[in-house]
């Protein structure tokens, strides 16, 4: 087994490390956080000096970065990934970032004779640590198909969705629908409350009904309990419904729904409740209203 390298060992990147090498491979690292690389090196994970070292020295790079700008650094910055890496080599990025940064990545590998796939994920920490992710994966079959036995060591459902971008067009998505849904959640649940029906006989009548969901089944226990320990933060969901308004614009597509939400993360963010899970948005929807009587 050749080794992997892999950039951004994050809350996400660093189990999604360690779940490769449980499988057997060997893999150089890189984050900017000289600590989060000491936490993962030992035996088979060795550190890399720079995002170009680690892809001088493997022929498949990973990145799991926060947003484009960090992704275009890693990979196109002064001894970044261009920097280092070998023709023939795959570079595969895992964040969740634009589809039009991707599609810039991925020109830019071509250049170099190395090819690029998107491939963000969905299902949060847990999964990331239980290798059972959702992976979204943008891109040519045939570099699909030389990667998609090392997703599936990180991932327990691995998706070709189209070409580059696709995986990332597909993520804005999913997130798209789900910062809609806890919105909607939380007009419902605000709503019964102050009419003086109780938010949990609420959501136990409905939730084996149309509006029931994953996300409804997920999130409206949090909020009748007020537990808004994340989970998915707050200012990570603003950036991708950001990078969704990107797109959009790009594409002459209104969204107003995703405008609005968007528009509450950001607010959230600036009175200091960036770091609270996204089913925070209730407390957004619930100070609009007049106080409980209970
Ligand atoms: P994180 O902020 O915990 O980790 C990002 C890591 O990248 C950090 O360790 C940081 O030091 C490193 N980094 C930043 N710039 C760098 C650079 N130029 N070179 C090298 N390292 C650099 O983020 P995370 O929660 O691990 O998320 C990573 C991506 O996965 C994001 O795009 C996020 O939206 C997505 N995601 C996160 C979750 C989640 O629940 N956390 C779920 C699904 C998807």
């Amino acid at each position: 087994m050749s080794k992997i390298g892999f950039i951004g060992l994050g809350i996400m990147g660093k189990p999604m490390v360690r779940n490769l090498r449980k499988a057997g491979h060997e893999l150089v690292v890189y984050d900017i956080f000289t600590k989060s690389i000491d936490e993962v090196v030992g035996e088979g994970i060795e550190r890399g000096a720079s995002a170009k070292d680690v892809a001088a020295r493997t022929a498949l790079v990973i990145t799991m970065l926060p947003d484009g700008p960090e992704v275009e650094q890693a990979v196109l910055g002064p001894g970044g990934v261009l920097e280092g890496v070998h023709a023939g080599s795959i570079v595969v990025d895992m964040s969740s970032i634009s589809p039009l940064v991707s599609q810039k990545m991925a020109a830019a590998c071509k250049e170099k004779g190395v090819a690029f796939l998107d491939a963000p994920v969905s299902g949060g920490e847990p999964k990331a640590v239980d290798g059972t992710l959702a992976i979204m994966v943008g891109g040519d079959a045939d570099t699909f198909s030389k990667v998609e036995p090392i997703l599936k060591l990180m991932g327990s459902s691995v998706v070709l969705t189209g070409g580059v971008g696709a995986g990332n067009v597909t993520k804005l998505a999913n997130q798209i629908i789900v910062a809609c849904n806890i919105a909607g959640m939380s007009e419902a649940l605000v709503l019964a409350d102050r009419c003086g029906v109780d938010s949990e006989v609420v959501f136990n009548a409905i939730k084996g009904g149309l509006a029931g969901s994953t996300v409804l089944n997920a999130k409206a226990p949090m909020v009748i309990a007020r537990n808004f320990k994340p989970g998915f933060r707050i200012r990570l969901h603003q950036k991708d419904l950001r990078n969704a308004l990107l797109t959009a614009e790009s594409k002459k597509v209104a969204l107003p729904l995703t405008s609005l939400v968007q528009q509450m993360l950001m607010a959230l963010m600036n009175r200091g409740s960036g770091d609270l899970d996204h089913s925070a948005i209730f407390t957004f929807i619930e100070e609009m209203a007049p106080k409980s009587e209970s």
